[in-house]
């Protein structure tokens, strides 16, 4: 069959199926092949790999990743599409589709806990909590690819100083090298979202960058730094109910840091968050 990522192709798919958008499951489907291109070649797809495809909507990315990929695991929530997928994707063998919802599948078990490469056009409203998940649950994914809103693709590059640094930038980059590889507008989409997209690449780090003692303390502590964004960091540690660190430690630690006491969280690096964390746990 022609691609679905001709626009005319996925029209008579949607209008055959009698296909109804869910707005709940952040339904934007792709129509533009050289976006479709870009993220498969971002993404580095070869026949050795296994790709997790997290919400193949139509089939569109999925007929693309099948051609290059070895095998690909699609997960799609809405099983209105289930029906799609079979004719979309009748061709390809190598594909296997599971109807369930990504925040609950075990990942590991799903592709035998082998290495995947995960790529995506994300369902937005879930974008942080499905990244998250892939980092914190350790899935060996060596690298994540996927179409996210704009906003959140540059709050996951960005650094120490700019305004759309924070919690998210510091939790990303802990775990990955982020690099924005393409900006996409609405218009590449059916519907088109009213927010403009990014394509992202996450490739992980095969160690972290920095060495900390203890990672959820030092998450505890980018989260409460980050909180009140015109607090001091100083207070904003020393307000968060699950920290008990009294001010005077807070400022010792800023101290042996060689850092002021007045500095706000948006201008610390993850080293320094690193060497902070550190230094707390040993006055715990
Ligand atoms: N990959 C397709 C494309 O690019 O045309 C569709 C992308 S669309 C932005 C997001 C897809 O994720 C939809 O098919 C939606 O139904 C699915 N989805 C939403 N929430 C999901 C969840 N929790 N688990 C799995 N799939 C989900």
């Amino acid at each position: 069959m022609e691609k679905l990522s001709n626009p005319q192709v996925t029209i008579e798919i949607l209008k055959k199926y009698n296909f109804a958008f869910q707005k709940r499951f952040g339904q934007n489907f792709l129509i533009d092949p050289l976006v479709v291109e870009k993220i498969i070649r971002a993404a580095e797809v070869t026949k050795d790999d296994i790709v997790l495809e997290i919400g193949p909507g139509i089939g569109t990315m999925t007929q693309y990743l099948a051609e290059a990929a070895g095998k690909v695991y699609a997960v799609e929530i809405d099983k209105n599409l289930l029906p799609v997928l079979d004719e979309t994707l009748a061709e390809y063998h190598n594909v296997k589709v599971i109807n369930n919802d990504i925040l609950k599948v075990d990942i590991k078990e799903l592709v035998g806990n082998r290495e995947v490469k995960v790529v995506a056009n994300l369902p937005y409203y879930i974008t942080t909590p499905i990244i998250m998940g892939l980092f914190e649950n350790h899935i060996p994914a060596s690298s994540i690819t996927v179409m996210v809103q704009k906003e959140v693709a540059m709050r996951m590059q960005a650094g120490p100083g700019s305004k759309d640094y924070g919690a998210l930038s510091l939790a990303v980059q802990y775990y990955a090298e982020p690099y924005i590889v393409a900006n996409v507008p609405p218009n590449c989409f059916m519907p088109r979202p009213n927010v403009g997209s990014a394509v992202i690449r996450l490739t992980k780090h095969a160690r972290p960058p920095i060495e900390v003692c203890d990672e959820t303390l030092m998450f505890q502590l980018i989260r409460a730094s980050f909180n009140q964004r015109r607090k001091t960091l100083q207070n904003g540690i020393h307000n968060a109910s699950d920290l008990s660190f009294s001010k005077e430690q807070v400022v010792e630690a800023l101290k042996t840091l060689g850092l002021s006491e007045s500095i706000r969280g948006e201008a610390l690096t993850l080293a320094q968050f690193g060497a902070l964390t550190n230094i707390l746990k040993q006055m715990k």
